[in-house]
């Protein structure tokens, strides 16, 4: 599977920092993807992770023309990719890549395995109320193994989900494992570019960390609302991200809680098809007591050093909510 985007240089920023920039937003995409799909598959062999598979990135220039195989084909998902983006905003929005010039400067991300059925989120209008509460268990586990893993705060949520056909996922928490029923759909967190993380690096004996993270306060259009899309809360999200870490976006804060909220109320819960049979809607209510569960957790830990989902999770009130689900 390719992935494929262009790079436009801000006004006032040069190339070269548009290129520092998409290089080191490359190594921290590649770092999560190798050191977490690794842990993720080491728990039960081979099976699927949340976060995209990077196999390589490379940065390329110039004009992409219909010239044979690939390139026809990539040309033609890009077609299809606006089409869907135009039909849910109801405007083209970005150009065509055969509009672009020879200068133009791409990312390409070489991922794993195509994954069946895969589109973003935003592009299912509905859901099985046992299908939505997967999806929201598969990216909490998922972030809080990053969190422990890495040290990750998301900073943005973007989602695809694609199917499975692997019946559970396993993950694993402070030694813990955890069971996740996927009911055929895989949850993928497609987008990490305004992620923080961290690597600790050993040479000679001696240990140093790199933290990865981009200064969010630098955009000040994303916490603000969007008048085109008024619907959108994602601006509230930032302000209350800013809000937790005190504008410190170097920080390892708790801030994933917030964001995986966000994922019920703005995402999930609109899309929640109530079947009327009694697992479905057992479904529908334990995702609305997780939800209480986080907002919770969020006023009132008692950890003064709270890290997130992680803290969530080995909480008394979680513990009593996830029983059936443990390994
Ligand atoms: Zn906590």
């Amino acid at each position: 599977m390719i992935k494929l985007v262009p790079i436009f240089k801000a006004r006032r920023t040069s190339l070269d920092d548009c290129i520092r920039d998409s290089a080191s937003e490359m190594l921290a995409n590649l770092l999560l993807s190798r050191r977490l799909n690794k842990r993720v598959s080491s728990l039960v062999k081979d099976q699927p992770s949340n976060f995209m598979n990077m196999i390589r990135v490379s940065f390329i220039r110039g004009k992409l023309e219909v010239l044979q195989g690939w390139s026809e084909k990539l040309l033609g998902a890009c077609k299809v990719y606006r089409d869907m983006i135009a039909a849910i905003n109801g405007k083209l929005g970005m150009p065509h890549p055969s509009q672009y010039q020879s200068g133009q400067h791409y990312l390409m991300f070489w991922l794993g395995e195509p994954i069946p059925g895969l589109r973003p989120l935003s592009m299912i209008f509905s859901l099985r109320s046992d299908e939505a509460y997967s999806i929201f268990r598969q990216v909490m586990f998922a972030l809080a193994m990053a969190e422990e893993t890495l040290k990750l705060n998301i900073n943005g949520l973007h989602l695809m989900v694609g199917e499975t056909h692997w019946d559970y996922i396993v993950y694993e928490v402070k030694g813990k494992r955890y069971r996740v029923r996927t009911c055929g759909k895989l949850a993928i967190i497609s987008d990490i570019s305004k992620s923080r993380l961290e690597q600790v690096i050993v040479r000679d004996g001696e240990a140093t960390v790199r933290v990865f993270f981009k200064k969010i306060d630098r955009f000040p259009q994303l916490f603000q609302q969007d008048p085109e899309d008024t619907e959108s809360t994602q601006h509230s999200i930032y302000q209350e991200t800013r809000q937790r870490n005190g504008n410190n976006w170097s920080k390892f804060s708790d801030t994933n809680l917030v964001w995986i909220r966000y994922l019920y109320d703005s995402i999930l819960r609109k899309k929640i098809r109530m079947d009327q049979d009694r697992n479905a809607m057992s479904s529908g209510a334990l995702l609305f007591q997780f939800r209480e569960e986080i907002s919770n957790h969020l006023n009132n830990c008692s950890n003064s050093n709270c890290k997130g989902i992680q803290c969530l999770i080995t909480s008394s009130g979680f513990q009593q909510l996830w029983r059936d689900h443990c390994l």
